[in-house]
């Protein structure tokens, strides 16, 4: 049997061969003692890693898509560039986004293309540089917010030292009384995922840091680690000691190159100062595949193998990175930590609207000015706008928390996006990127841009996700094309769209194809007049 460490390299080996060439699979093999079948089937799962043939990859996610991403793609690729397209790079608030290598360019233009001379020398005229901040809230009164994006980053471990004083305990009783609830999409009590890791015995435990942001609409963690890295550190290594764990683990998506750099500076400042002692830091790169972001297929990619989800129960807490306890949490959960410890639980929790505390949303589409805005969890689409400049054109639809939420009709304008109404009109906060669409925008085009984002992203373990995602794909294009055309009956191609999604719900392992229907029900739903046979 292989070193389970050993295996953890094998994906960074083939990265650093230029991906899966000729004799990769065999030279890792033998450099690792892992067998080459392995190796090889590893690898070929992640996108960066079995295409190498391709060196810019056009985002075609919603945001980049109603920006002119498909007419960027069809340009570069009639120039001859190595091209294709790609899910969404956490760029929603700048579109169009390229990944040139394994660098995200922002803004890119049909010029950019057509005066790049091969791919290398693709820039964004509009955002030269790779390491660019998008646009945030206006600086909020002092006190008023948890993470403030806005702030310079503190790097004397106030925090920390102050959670040494404290002891585990009293840390866990604040975290429980902030009512933080993890905000990679799930919702989860912090306070109970922290304890069920303490509580395991003693024994090697981890903390993992999820930065695999990628759901369409969603850039709040890009920003964290951009601008406020310290936020992010400090709540690990909190986290790390109340859990009783030494190593601490941060999976970043491979295209988040500049947020690594950021890390990797901030790291090195707190280690010139000495604040976190003997906790140890492991930055590790993705390499292209949305799932990744579940946390158990997380976790296996972090073992180096293929990234699918777990079948759970265990659960992390239990059993978790190489079998041992560990928690995981989302970069805005763990950005929560510093000010909860500081500043109290209760603090915290009153910041909130509906909900405890404030949320970092994404927004982007059809406002002025797309960005990530810190606002009292609970607010309106209309009180987000607003901070976001309002919007442009006449509101139709919002998808309230990324592709996975579906699309909401204008009327649902004044609900709260918080974690528990949302789903009462069968949607989900999610990761809150909310993506603003207005009445130019024909929602079964916006649909289909959705659905293409999951067939391309199911692992394909489960039938009903692997196949669901297609079929309900090509049974939206079947209908588009025959009522494009004027023919009658063209809805019969829908009919079956509401079984396959309840098979989908029910028999997929995780929440990708449990949500992946939802971009089209919904909108039949909420739009049934686009939906009918015309
Ligand atoms: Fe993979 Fe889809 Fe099953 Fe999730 S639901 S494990 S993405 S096949």
């Amino acid at each position: 049997m292989s070193d389970p460490k050993k295996r953890a390299e094998i994906l960074d080996r083939i990265r650093d061969r230029g991906g899966l060439g000729p004799g990769v699979a065999a030279e890792v093999a033998k450099e690792t003692g892992v067998a080459e079948a392995e190796v090889y089937g590893s690898g070929s799962f992640f996108h960066l890693l079995a295409d190498r043939a391709t060196k810019v990859r056009v985002c075609t996610g919603l945001s980049c898509a109603m920006k002119g991403a498909h007419e960027l793609l069809a340009r570069a690729k009639d120039a001859g560039l190595p091209v294709s397209e790609c899910s969404c790079l956490a760029a929603c608030d700048r579109p169009p986004a390229v990944l040139r290598d394994r660098e995200v360019l922002a803004e890119v233009s049909i010029a950019d293309v057509d005066a790049a001379k091969d791919w290398e020398s693709l820039t964004s005229a509009a955002c030269p540089t790779v390491d660019w901040r998008g646009a945030i809230g206006a600086e909020a009164a002092e006190g008023e917010l948890a993470m403030n994006l806005g702030a310079e980053p503190n790097w004397d471990g106030a925090a920390f030292a102050k959670a040494e004083e404290l002891g585990a305990d009293r840390v866990l009783d604040e975290l429980e009384s902030s009512g933080l609830q993890g905000r990679g999409g799930a919702g989860f009590p912090a306070a109970i995922k922290w304890r069920g890791v303490r509580a395991q015995e003693p024994q090697p435990h981890y903390v993992v840091l999820n930065a695999d942001e990628g759901e369409p609409g969603t850039f709040k963690d890009r920003e964290l680690l951009l601008r406020r890295p310290d936020l992010v550190l400090e709540g690990l290594a909190i986290a790390a000691r109340v859990v009783g764990a030494q190593d601490i683990y941060l999976y970043l998506r491979g295209e988040f190159q500049a947020p690594w750099r950021s890390l990797e500076a901030a790291l090195a400042k707190f280690k010139a100062a000495d604040v976190f002692g003997d906790l140890h830091f492991h930055l590790h790169a993705g390499h292209g595949a949305y799932i990744c972001g579940e946390e158990t297929a997380l976790l296996e990619a972090l073992e180096g193998k293929r990234g699918m989800p777990r079948l759970k129960p265990p659960y992390p807490h239990e059993h978790g990175l190489w079998g041992k306890p560990t928690l995981i949490n989302n970069v805005e959960t763990i950005a929560c930590v510093p000010a909860v410890v500081v500043r109290g639980g209760q603090w915290f929790k009153e910041l909130g609207r509906t909900e405890a505390g404030t949320k970092l949303y994404s927004v982007s589409g059809h406002v002025a000015r797309p960005g990530n805005y810190e606002l009292p969890l609970g607010v309106s689409l209309d009180e987000l706008v607003e901070a976001a400049g309002g919007y442009i054109g006449e509101l139709k639809a919002f998808s309230p928390g990324g592709a996975s939420s579906g699309f909401l009709p204008a009327s649902e304008r004044q609900r709260p996006l918080d974690f528990a109404s949302l789903p009462q009109v069968g949607s989900m906060l999610g990761s809150a990127g909310v993506v603003v669409l207005n009445d130019s925008v024909d929602i079964k085009w916006a649909v289909n841009q959705q659905l293409r984002f999951f067939e391309a992203e199911s692992c394909g373990q489960c039938a009903p996700c692997r196949i669901g995602t297609r079929f309900e794909r090509e049974a939206l294009d079947r209908f588009v094309a025959e009522r494009e055309q004027g023919e009658t009956g063209a809805r019969r191609h829908l009919e079956q769209v509401e079984e396959v999604a309840w098979e989908m719900v029910e028999g997929s392992i995780c929440g990708l194809g449990q949500t992946a229907p939802l971009p089209l029900t919904s909108a039949m739903r909420h739009f049934p007049e686009e939906f009918s046979d015309g």
